[in-house]
């Protein structure tokens, strides 16, 4: 081995600031998934590298070899042999408070002709996942056997899954390591973990819906633009014709937060009882950027109106039944989701009466976390029934007494303590806020 390519050296190197050749990139990413004492490196070594990658950044060409080496970590699917008809196409958000929006975005991305193998993931800090969601629902399975998948997938056209232990393992590594080390916040380090999972999925096409706002991961706008602008520029190095939307986080998506609330509420959206406006514009403009990506639609107005058509004719909402059903949970999720309720139900009253100037999205989503609706360990176990339900939009004009969203909660206490969290996270003000765009930016390859 080249002196150079010593792990110490390696991250020396960076800690100089200097920048990494792609042979030390790919023996981090080796040690990454080979064993200590057999040529891995040690979690002090990854998590100091992390650190000084977080500290002097990595330019475009690192980032690209470090995705590539990362992606390439496992196995990377191939669906030629599979018999798909339609494009392969994903949706990947940064990470927000109540996003739902892939158990829609799926089934009409798949009832427009698109195949959706979506590969998804937990919740994460203060933000939800979809796998937590989707599992709401008795005996739906996220990691079925290769030919369910591609049963379903045939089928379908869609399956919202796991990503499973052989999908870029170098991430699932390092993904750990920086969770605990303070270094997740890191344009290169996410533009890697986000896109080694998507290319090794095989897709012909990804729209990237990057949050910025008090519920977001990235806070401000450019923040936001520089993490859009590398997840597509790296993007397209490796060959994936990506899309970033810049979308305001600055409220929860819909109208509630936390697992089987937000089921209910995506189910409600695919039946047309409720699409609440903010949401249903967003899953329109998502879907129609991804249909053009994919060449289904000649513009993203093109595909959104596609997008409206199966969501009016309800083959959407069969779709999403159809992908449940294959995937073990309930036989008709439209009629009966067999979703789990909480036991306390609490409403949030406003103290005095006034425009809701602001929402503290990242503390709301703190307090589903805290009713037992996310994480604080790994291996914790996740209340399917707690969260948020009915939150108010930004912008809406309250009286005293009003409800401000409702509490679910598996016990008193729990529900005491969310609704102080609430009220500790709204503002109400004399005059109504400036209307924040829904979506900031495209960033375009
Ligand atoms: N999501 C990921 O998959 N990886 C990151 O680093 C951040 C968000």
């Amino acid at each position: 081995m080249n002196v150079d390519d010593l792990p110490v050296r390696v991250i020396a190197a960076k800690r100089d600031g200097g920048k990494l050749s792609t042979a030390q990139i790919e023996g981090f990413v080796r040690g990454l998934v080979h064993a200590e004492g057999t040529g891995g490196w040690a979690d002090s070594q990854v998590a100091a590298l992390a650190m000084a990658i977080v500290l002097r950044g990595m330019d475009e060409t690192e980032t690209v070899a470090l995705t590539r080496a990362m992606t390439h970590s496992g196995e990377v699917l191939r669906w030629a042999a599979a018999n798909l008809h339609g494009p392969i196409l994903d949706k990947h958000s940064t990470g927000g408070v109540g996003d739902k929006l892939s158990l829609m975005l799926a089934p009409i991305v798949a009832a427009c002709g698109g195949v959706v193998p979506m590969i998804s993931g937990r919740g994460l800090g203060h933000t939800g996942g979809t796998l937590d969601k989707l599992e709401a629902l008795p005996g739906y399975g996220v990691t079925p056997p290769r030919e369910v998948l591609l049963s379903t997938l045939r089928s379908t056209g869609c399956a919202i899954v796991s990503a499973g232990p052989t999908l870029a393992p170098a991430d699932r590594r390092l993904y750990a390591i920086r969770d605990i080390t303070a270094t997740v916040d890191s344009v290169p380090l996410i533009t890697a973990s986000i896109l080694s999972k998507k290319l090794a999925a095989g897709l012909q096409g990804l729209v990237l819906d990057v949050k910025v706002g008090s519920g977001a991961v990235m806070q401000h706008l450019p923040a936001a633009r520089s993490l859009a602008d590398s997840l597509v520029q790296v993007a397209r190095g490796a060959g994936l014709p990506a899309r970033a939307l810049i979308t305001d986080m600055n409220e929860v998506l819909g109208r509630s937060a936390g697992n089987a609330l937000e089921v209910d509420e995506a189910l409600r959206y695919l039946r047309g009882d409720e699409r609440e406006p903010r949401q249903h514009a967003l899953t329109l403009a998502l879907a129609g950027h991804l249909l053009q990506l994919g060449g289904l639609a000649e513009t993203p107005e093109a595909g959104a109106a596609m997008a409206t058509q199966v969501l009016h004719s309800g083959t959407a909402a069969e779709r999403f039944a159809q992908m449940v059903a294959a995937l073990g949970g309930p036989h008709d999720v439209l009629a009966d989701a067999q979703l789990p309720v909480a036991p306390v139900i609490k409403p949030v009253c406003a103290a005095h009466g006034g425009w809701l100037q602001q929402w503290d999205v990242r503390a709301l989503g703190w307090a589903v976390v805290a009713l037992g609706g996310g994480r604080v360990r790994p291996g914790d176990v996740v209340d399917p029934r707690v969260g948020l339900a009915q939150v108010v939009a930004r912008g809406a004009c309250v009286q005293a007494g009003e409800p401000l969203a409702f509490v679910h909660a598996a016990d008193e206490a729990g529900a005491e303590a969310a609704v102080a969290a609430v009220l500790a996270a709204v503002q109400l003000g004399e005059v109504a806020p400036a209307v924040l765009p829904l979506v900031a930016e495209v960033v375009n390859a």
